[in-house]
Order: C-alpha cells, then structure tokens, then sequence
C-alpha cells in the first residue's frame, strides 16, 4: 500500500510525495476515491489492505505519506480537524496521567484539556513553555507529554523544541509540537527531537480557507498503530475530497510561504516605524526577544505578526474595521490577509485582568499576512492606521 515517491528536497516532495500518476490511465493528480467500501477476492482477504474508508482510504493515504514526507516523519495520521488530531493524541492517556502544556497554546486546545480531558481523571499543568526551567520543574512521575506551539498565538512566542524533547525524554515523556503556524517547510520539530507534530491543515498547509483538516506524524511504528486504532475507533477521519485539497493546497506551500514571510517582514518594518504603534511582535525583527532562537530554530519568520496600539482597543477595532484588503476574520494561513482584535474577538472570553497579564495588550492587532502585492497591503494599514489614529 506504499506510494512514498519520497525523493528530491523539499520543494519537489511537496509536490510528488505520495502521489504518482495513475497505472492505467495516467492521470497525474491522485483520484478522489469517494468510495465508503471496497470489493474484497475472497472473504476477509482485502485488495492492498483496503476495507473501508474509515480505516483507510487512498486519497487520505496519499495525503498522509506526503505530510510524513515534509515533516521528516515516518508516518501521518490525517484528521477531520486539528482538533480531531489532538483528540486521538489525548485518547491514549488513562486516569491519573499527566500532560505539561504551554500556557498560550491554541484555544480549542486549551479547551479540549481543561473541558474534556480533564473530567477523565487527567492531570494537566500549563507553564511558559519558553522557560525552560518552568517545564523541568512541572515534570512528574505520570507526565505523557510535554505539548507545546511554537510560535504561539498571537504574541508569537517561541519555545525551544530541542531543549523542551529533552526534558521530556528525560521524564520519560513525548515532546508534542503544534507546527501549524511554522509549517514544516520553516521548521520541523522532528528533526530537533520532539516525537509528535500536531497540525491543524485548515491554516497553512490547506493554504486556501477552504478546508478543515489536521494531522499527527511522528516515527515510532508503535505509536503510529496505536493512534491508528484511536482513530478508526473514535472515527474523526479525514475524507477524500477535503485530502485531495489538500494535497493540492500543498503543492504551493513552499512558494505561498516564501511570499508570506516577505510579505510579513515588510510590513512589520513598516508599522515598527509608525509613531502611533507601541510594539510589533515578529520573529524576524531584531526587536523580538527569541529572534536569535526563531533563527535558529526556523528557516525564516512565518507570515503571522501582532502589534499594539496605543490607543487601546478602540483603535483596533478602528483598524480593523477599516481595512479594505485585510479581512476582519479569526482563523489563518490562506493566500489572503485576514485582520483580527483578539481582545474583542478570538481572546474575549479570558477576563481583562489576566489576559494584561499574559501579556496581551488591549490594544493588540493580529494579522494573517497573505500573498497579495506587498505594497497594497502597506498602502491598507496605512489607510487603517489613520482611521484608528482618529478614533483614539
Ligand atoms: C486552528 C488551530 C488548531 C485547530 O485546528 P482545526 O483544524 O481548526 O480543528 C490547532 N492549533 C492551532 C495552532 C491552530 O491555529
């Protein structure tokens, strides 16, 4: 059932990876196997292994050997959501185990620990994933993983991947790594010793706002059965159509991302020198406290930036309400620029108090920097700043 076409650099793999043109008619992109059941030779002996599509499927297959490809893995697990991926990760703890988590992770990750996990008898410890001391010392004798995101959401900070895997290893623990914001084609925490990559594909690898998918990949062969049995059992699998999109969204990734973290870095050098602009917050900038960690540890800065106003909140409504090209939304990672006011929006539910605290001020601005002429997007804050300017 192996069609791993696993060869070239990263580029090349991103298009050919698991996918080869059809045997009997050629076809170069790989069907949308819309078929729920397949026909066996003799009772209980399946063609190649294939059953039924919740257990496997040949589209998701394809997926799923392209995105082990790129994250350097040995296999991946393709999901209904990001949220669904983690879900099976979390199926395999019993009552009176132990997860450390970072405490700015992904809201819906945050919820499904604390909401649903929780009231299974598991223990869960949130702590600056960026100290690395504060993850050691939350270490106990029942802690399963250390599950971190880097860069987080939206004050992107960084955690260091391979000091974090190693302190999990050392507590008998696997380093879980969401990369959905770095995307492997900017770093790839398997390779810097983290045993898990969680992603959502409905942000960057999709790359189009089109589809809601997430995967798992990593490289025990035992893991990979055992979240393989979760999966078949709990059923948030992924279906053929939205692979093939995909696959297809990931042909592009590395030229989508290149544009972006230009795109990005140019428009955070350009708010960094606006007067009414408090803080920006990129990886790339020299001002970010990890920029020499984010060089290190990624192949460049990603395409998400935050920055602060200092009129407050009002102004970032202001700013987001008046922003042509950006599109006032929550979520990520597509072709187009998306604006969004955390404190209003995607953040509301923490109280004031301690959403200051965490550090996310008021007056915080995220953007989603997509891969239209860099210019124009300039040329919209530029018009949105003077709005904003106005109202504070
Ligand atoms: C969106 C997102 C998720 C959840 O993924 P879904 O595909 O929406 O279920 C998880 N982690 C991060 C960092 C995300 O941005």
């Amino acid at each position: 059932m192996r069609i791993r076409n696993d060869h070239g650099r990263f580029e090349t793999r991103a298009i050919h990876a698991g996918q080869e043109s059809d045997p009997h008619n050629g076809a170069v992109m790989p069907p949308v196997y819309l078929t729920t059941t397949y026909e066996q030779d003799a009772p209980a002996a399946p063609r190649e292994g294939y059953e039924y599509s919740r257990t496997t499927n040949p589209t998701r297959l394809c997926l799923e050997e392209n995105v082990a490809s790129l994250e350097g893995g040995e296999w991946g697990l393709c999901f209904a959501s990001g949220m669904a991926a983690t879900n099976a990760l979390l199926d395999k703890l019993v009552p009176g185990d132990h997860v450390i988590g970072g405490n700015d992770l992904y809201g819906g990750t945050y919820r499904i620990f604390k909401r649903v996990f929780e009231r299974y008898g598991i223990g869960f410890t949130l702590v600056d994933a960026a100290d690395t001391d504060a993850v050691r010392s939350a270490m106990r004798e029942r802690t399963r993983f250390v599950f971190v995101e880097t860069p987080s959401n939206p004050l992107l900070r960084l955690c260091d991947v391979a000091a974090v895997a190693e302190i999990a290893h050392a507590g008998g623990a696997l380093a879980v790594v969401d990369n959905t914001f770095a995307t492997p084609y900017l770093q790839r925490p398997l390779e810097l010793g983290a045993d898990i990559v969680v992603h959502s594909m409905s942000k960057y690898l999709g790359g189009h706002s089109d589809v809601i998918a997430g995967a798992l990949v990593g490289r025990d062969e035992a893991l990979r059965e055992e979240l393989a049995f979760f999966q078949n059992s709990v059923g948030g699998c992924l279906e053929a159509l939205s692979s093939f999109l995909v696959l297809r969204g990931i042909k592009t990734l590395p030229v989508r991302m290149d544009r972006h973290c230009a795109n990005a870095r140019a428009l955070a050098e350009f708010l960094e020198a606006q007067p009414t602009v408090e803080r920006v917050i990129y990886p790339g900038l020299a001002s970010h406290p990890q920029h020499e960690l984010a060089a290190r540890q990624m192949a460049d800065f990603g395409g998400m930036l935050s920055f602060e106003l200092a009129g407050g909140v009002a102004a970032a409504d202001a700013f987001a309400v008046a922003t042509r090209i950006f599109t006032l939304a929550e979520s990520l990672g597509g072709v187009e620029s998306l604006v969004e006011v955390p404190t209003s929006m995607t953040h509301a539910a923490i109280p004031a108090a301690e959403r200051r605290a965490a550090g996310l001020a008021d007056g915080l601005v995220r953007l989603s920097v997509g891969i239209e002429h860099a210019d124009d997007l300039i040329g919209d804050a530029t018009r949105a700043l003077a709005a904003a300017n106005e109202r504070a």
